[in-house]
């Protein structure tokens, strides 16, 4: 099994992941991204927004505020329907889901009396109540009823309440899409397993409209895009699967949902949902707006009340999945290694550029020039300190591909070591040359 605390430990080390707010002592649920976690997380996104946005001729982006009245949240059942049972341990006072909690999510579970206690101090828990998820502010000076607003748990509803403006202006027809990246917030009761489920999140979501009669189709069409999407992603086969709701599982919007799982290092668990919502939002929102947000069919001469197909994955968890899926551990010359096998188009720094030697200046001055030919194409990396197998060794640990070395052969024929990272064999390649092959291997194909 993989270790779920050593890829914390690189993460923090290396720059990836940050505890938000460490020298106050952190907020749970909230994280901070360093240079090679904003890296990684602008490759996963750039990834899904041209498998699902850019390759497409009817799928349009936008991008909604954070912050929305509380009609709107009336409108989609969150302010009544997205809550969560909760319970707290009168002794320790750690609150937890009760049905996590039964599921034995947090450790083995004794009862008393046929009740629960404490899986933590064995203390008695209160009487269960259902607790919003939704963080709740207020828009001006005043608080009260009418000013009341709320960070979206989801962006989904940005879509809904723009679906007349995108189709109006795009002049588009069903069946279209509207997508969007951003921020979403939830205050979990209880987050956990480091960034799978923190309180705030990104999400990359798309809302398809379609004909109503179409809906089995599409459903089954995304969620074998959605599959087939992690496997090009370089996810294997065995570590990636589909699972079907039950009908008793459904939200009560949805007509069918298909979860795509990762197994994690504690088990198989959601990291993408896709959706069927049926016209529940456009409903919805026609009923509390006002607005009639209908599709004119000119064939028929008839109304549509759309139905949405809905993919929907956040950022993080799917960070974490990759992190999990390409860390690996193997011996180089009778060392341990640390390294992150990720694909080069993933890979968060590209190139890394060495002289040979860090205090022979001519070597220095040759490596800066290079460094500076591979930065116009790639992230890359310049590192004169430490011996070259230690500096070799941290690229490996934050998954460079390739490392570029700038040896006294160079000053006589123009000509530099390329070291692969996973095979550690090393090549020579001109310096002219190198562009157009670091190119070639990172333009991915879907
Ligand atoms: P869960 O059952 O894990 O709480 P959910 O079914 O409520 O998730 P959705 O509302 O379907 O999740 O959200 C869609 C996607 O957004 C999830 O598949 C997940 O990738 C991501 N997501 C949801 N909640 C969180 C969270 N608290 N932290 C990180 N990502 C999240």
């Amino acid at each position: 099994m993989k270790n779920l605390e050593t890829i914390i430990q690189i993460c923090k080390q290396r720059g990836f992941i940050f505890q938000s707010a460490e020298i106050y002592g952190g907020l749970k649920g909230f994280y901070d991204y360093g240079y090679l976690g904003v890296l990684l997380k602008n490759n996963l996104k750039n990834l899904w927004l041209k498998s699902i946005v850019f390759s497409r001729d009817n799928i349009f982006l936008i991008e909604s505020s954070i912050v929305g009245p509380r009609k709107v949240y009336e409108a989609s059942g969150h302010i009544e329907g997205f809550q969560d049972p909760l319970v707290e341990c009168k002794n320790c006072h750690q609150r937890f889901r009760s049905d996590h909690l039964m599921k034995g999510e947090y450790g083995e579970v004794k009862l008393k009396d046929n009740k629960p206690l404490c899986p933590l101090c064995g203390g008695e828990l209160t009487e269960e109540r259902q607790f919003n998820l939704m963080f709740k502010t207020y828009v001006g000076p005043v608080e009260e009823l009418a000013t009341e607003a709320y960070l979206r748990p989801e962006t989904a509803q940005g879509m809904f309440c723009n679906f007349k403006n995108v189709l109006n202006s795009m002049r588009t027809k069903l069946p279209f899409g509207i997508a969007q990246i951003g921020k979403a917030f939830r205050n979990e009761i209880t987050p956990r397993n480091f960034i799978f489920r923190i309180r705030e999140f990104e999400q990359m979501e798309l809302e398809f409209f379609i004909d109503p009669k179409e809906a089995e189709k599409w459903y089954k069409y995304w969620v074998e895009e959605r599959y087939g999407w992690y496997l090009k992603l370089g996810f294997k086969k065995e570590n990636i699967r589909k699972r079907e709701y039950l009908r008793e599982e459904l939200a009560h919007y949805s007509a069918a949902t298909t979860d795509i799982e990762y197994k994690f290092p504690w088990g198989f668990d959601e990291l993408e949902g896709i959706a069927n919502r049926t016209n529940y939002d456009l409903s919805r929102h026609s009923h509390f707006s006002g607005e009639e947000l209908v599709y004119f069919d000119e064939k028929t001469k008839k109304k549509i009340l759309p139905y949405v197909i809905e993919p929907s994955v956040g950022v993080e968890r799917l960070l974490l999945a990759v992190l999990v899926e390409f860390y690996d551990e193997d011996i180089i010359e009778g060392e341990r290694r640390r390294i992150f096998r990720f694909p080069p188009f993933l890979a968060p720094i590209k190139v890394a550029v060495f002289p040979l030697l860090g205090n022979k200046k001519k070597l220095v001055d040759k490596a800066k020039e290079v460094y500076q030919i591979v930065k116009k194409d790639f992230i890359s990396f310049y590192d004169e300190s430490g011996s070259i197998g230690r500096r070799y060794r941290r690229q490996d640990e934050i998954g460079t591909p390739f490392c570029l070395t700038i040896d006294f052969q160079t000053l006589e024929d123009e000509t530099v070591t390329i070291r692969d990272r996973d095979s550690t064999k090393q090549e020579r390649i001109k310096i002219e040359e190198i562009s157009e092959y670091l190119k070639s291997v990172f333009s991915n194909n879907d």
